[in-house]
């Protein structure tokens, strides 16, 4: 069986399951299989595969086919510039959270020196984003998941910034150590009930605890924002990013906070999806 062969099949098994970008995701699971990239796949269609590729090829289609996202069977998604570890202890980084870097880079200047908390860090992909970015910036983040922190913690040494980074497993509520110039959250914000409408490719597969905001979806972006007006130092900023549908509420909280309001950022989907504010 020979790589043109192997990846019309993998294509067809995916396409009968309804999978969107079945080509391309065939590419990439052949080029993780054989350690090349998508180039080499797709100018040599003749080379002739191994047997155990061809098996470890079909266990990942297998799995494609049933729904794992791409990025949990290939452990790499790309984010703002970078590329990021990731496995399913961690929310795969969406292109929508990269708002919340853009704005964070319009704010601060090239040679700024700030200290940074990020709440809620996953993967780490927004704090090492904009630590890549900006050589004067420190990093704080927290998790409530162990194993998400030892993703972050992977990305922070691939990226070599593990010298200006620190994490610390805690939950919000218990955090106190230090005092930030700026804190950035993409909490979990997804009510409760609406959990199980989510596509099966996410329900199935992503972290609940980064999913999940309890009853009303506000539990976690609650607790944020009122220890937030804590940590941060005066004329300190919060950017965070919210659901949808959260944008007054979301309001009425940093205002009840002593906060005030900076701007708020649509979406790619034009939605609300992402609130700059001012800790007066
Ligand atoms: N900060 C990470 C991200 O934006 C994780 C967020 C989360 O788990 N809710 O991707």
């Amino acid at each position: 069986m020979n790589i043109e062969n192997i990846l019309n099949l993998a294509n067809s098994k995916l396409k009968d399951s309804l999978v969107n970008y079945s080509d391309s995701d065939s590419e990439i699971l052949l080029s993780k299989v054989l350690k090349e990239n998508r180039k080499y796949i797709l100018l040599n269609p003749k080379k002739k595969l191994k047997n155990d590729n061809i098996k470890f090829f079909n266990y990942l289609i297998d799995k494609r086919k049933k729904g794992e996202p791409i990025a949990y069977l290939t452990n790499i998604k790309e984010f703002w510039k970078y590329s990021f570890y990731i496995d399913n202890n961690v929310l795969i980084p969406r292109p929508d959270t990269e708002h919340l870097v853009e704005e964070v880079l319009k704010i601060y200047k090239k040679d700024s020196r700030l200290n940074i908390l990020d709440i809620g860090t996953g993967s780490g992909c927004i704090l090492l984003s904009i630590l890549k970015e900006r050589k004067n910036f420190y990093g704080t983040g927290i998790d409530i998941s162990k194993k998400a922190l030892n993703v972050a913690k992977i990305n922070a040494k691939v990226h070599q910034l593990s010298n200006r980074i620190k994490f610390f497993y805690s939950d919000i509520d218990k955090f106190l150590l230090g005092k930030y110039d700026l804190i950035i959250s993409n909490p979990p914000y997804i009510k409760k009930l609406c959990l199980r409408d989510l596509d099966k490719d996410i329900i199935g597969y992503e972290p609940k605890l980064a999913l999940n905001g309890g009853i009303d979806g506000f539990s976690a972006i609650k607790k944020v924002i009122v220890k937030s007006s804590i940590l941060l130092k005066r004329n300190g900023k919060l950017i965070l990013e919210i659901g949808f549908d959260q944008k007054n509420k979301c309001l009425d909280i940093l205002k009840k906070n002593k906060f005030y309001i900076n701007k708020i950022k649509k979406d790619y989907g034009k939605n609300d999806r992402c609130i700059v504010s001012t800790k007066v």
